[in-house]
């Protein structure tokens, strides 16, 4: 079997791949990316946050982006029974990017995968992992098979595993573990945006609380087209009979905020399913390799964290990487594992909040406290390594605490005004 060399194997050419494949690169060492489909491919995962700009601008594959005029999506907005609640990252709490992009993930993963081949770094597409061998000092062999069915052989000093919903290094080595978070599920379109409002619909992502575990997704894209995706609790979804197009048809008719919004559009595929997306692994890291973005652990999509913590991920292993194959000791579970679950985490906060509906009572609470909000906002911009934060710091407890404050308070205003 012929067998080629390399300093450092990535497999996947997703958004975690790409942008650790180009960290390491930069830094001079040899890199060659292995990924199972041809692009442009579908993937999920539209709705990107500020603070993943930052790891695509270290990276330097934010240009092959920008040229793509993705729609600039400066904020998140929330409605409930017709209340509105809109976060705009240009008013947060951390000093950072005021403003991300909404992305057809075709486009966008080909454009980081094109901007990464422009540096240098070849990709094989259709390309698939079936086996990897570690030998004592972390080397490794690993088997591909291409589109041919040919199989290679693949030395390399260290491997980066950016495989995604693929898991390779956690399927093959037994590494999977059940996440915490209870299943979900979600059905989405993409759909020719009759109704779209110029003036401030397009720059941000819509989210609509259906029932209190039931919400749904708007995000407009530059062309024109909006993909739309109900997301909850599976057993909601089983009242719900027929095609997939009259699935989607028969949720957007019972969502008033969204039969209005999207009435009288055309769909441009039929609706897809996805289910028990969140997954996690027994650890991080080995003698060896790493594991970047949704390998490591993807909770769920309400706060659009994915793409985030994928990039992010990459670009704090990526360097941890070229710092290995430098010749320095580098501490993984303090310099890596911990630092990726302080982000991890503080997500999985929020999306417990959101799905016990302590994030309603605060987003479409009256009179919101200013200071707060653009702490919170900055945790929706992705900004969940900013300990100075205090909803990010203490993010088990703050949310709770003032949920509470804010029923309180309703409390005491519902009993004074029935006084009056
Ligand atoms: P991927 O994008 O999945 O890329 C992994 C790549 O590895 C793939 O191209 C795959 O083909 C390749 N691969 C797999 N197996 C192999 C193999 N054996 N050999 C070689 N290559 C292989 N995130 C957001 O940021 N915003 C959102 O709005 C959002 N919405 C979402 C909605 C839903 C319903 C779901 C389920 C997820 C959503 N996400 C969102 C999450 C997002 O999809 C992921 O977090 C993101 O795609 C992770 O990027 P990645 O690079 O880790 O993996």
């Amino acid at each position: 079997m012929q067998t080629e060399k390399t300093d450092v194997l990535v497999i996947g050419a997703g958004p975690a791949g790409t942008v650790a494949g180009a960290i390491v690169n930069k830094a001079g060492y040899k890199v060659r990316v292995v990924e199972k489909m041809k692009f442009p491919r579908f993937v999920i995962g539209e709705s990107l946050l500020p603070r993943c700009m930052e790891a695509l601008e270290e990276a330097e594959l934010l240009d092959s982006v920008l040229e793509q005029s993705f729609q600039r999506k400066t904020g998140a907005k929330f409605v409930r029974d017709g209340v509105i609640c809109d976060y705009s990252f240009s008013d947060q709490f951390t000093d950072g990017w005021d403003h991300a992009y909404q992305v057809t993930r075709a486009d966008f993963d080909k454009a980081l995968a094109d901007g990464l081949e422009a540096k240098g770094v070849p990709i094989d597409y259709e390309t698939t992992v079936t086996a990897i061998k570690f030998n004592d000092d972390g080397s490794s062999v690993t088997t591909i098979t291409d589109a041919q069915g040919d199989e290679k052989q693949i030395e390399a000093k260290f491997i980066i595993d950016g495989s995604g919903y693929g898991r390779v290094i956690p399927r093959l080595f037994g590494l999977d573990k059940p996440s915490n978070l209870p299943p979900r599920k979600a059905v989405f379109v993409h759909t020719k945006d009759v109704n779209r409002q110029m003036d401030d619909e397009p720059d941000r992502i819509t989210i609509v609380v259906h029932k209190p575990d039931i919400w749904v997704w708007i995000i407009p894209f530059a062309t024109g087209i909006t993909s739309v995706g109900f997301v909850g609790d599976p057993a909601f979804f089983e009242k719900y009979s027929g095609s997939p197009e009259e699935i989607m048809r028969s949720l957007i008719a019972d969502e008033p905020y969204i039969a209005e919004r999207m009435k009288g559009i055309e769909y441009l595929w039929e609706p897809r399913v996805l289910q028990s997306w969140s997954a996690t692994t027994e650890k991080f890291f080995g003698n060896g390799f790493v594991l970047t973005g949704n390998v490591t652990e993807f909770l769920d999509p309400v706060f659009s964290s994915g793409v985030t913590l994928a990039t992010v991920s990459s670009q704090i292993a990526g360097k941890l990487v070229v710092r290995q194959l430098q010749g320095e000791k580098v501490d993984w579970e303090k310099e890596y594992t911990e630092v990726m679950m302080q982000g991890v985490n503080t997500f999985r906060s929020y999306v417990m909040g959101w799905y016990d509906t302590t994030l309603h009572t605060i987003f479409f609470a009256k009179d919101q406290n200013p200071d707060i909000k653009k702490m919170i906002c900055s945790v929706l911009a992705g900004y969940v390594w900013d300990t100075d934060n205090t909803y990010v710091r203490e993010h088990d407890t703050a949310l709770k605490k003032l949920a509470k404050t804010i029923k309180l308070r309703d409390s005491i205003e519902y009993i004074n005004n029935g006084f009056k």
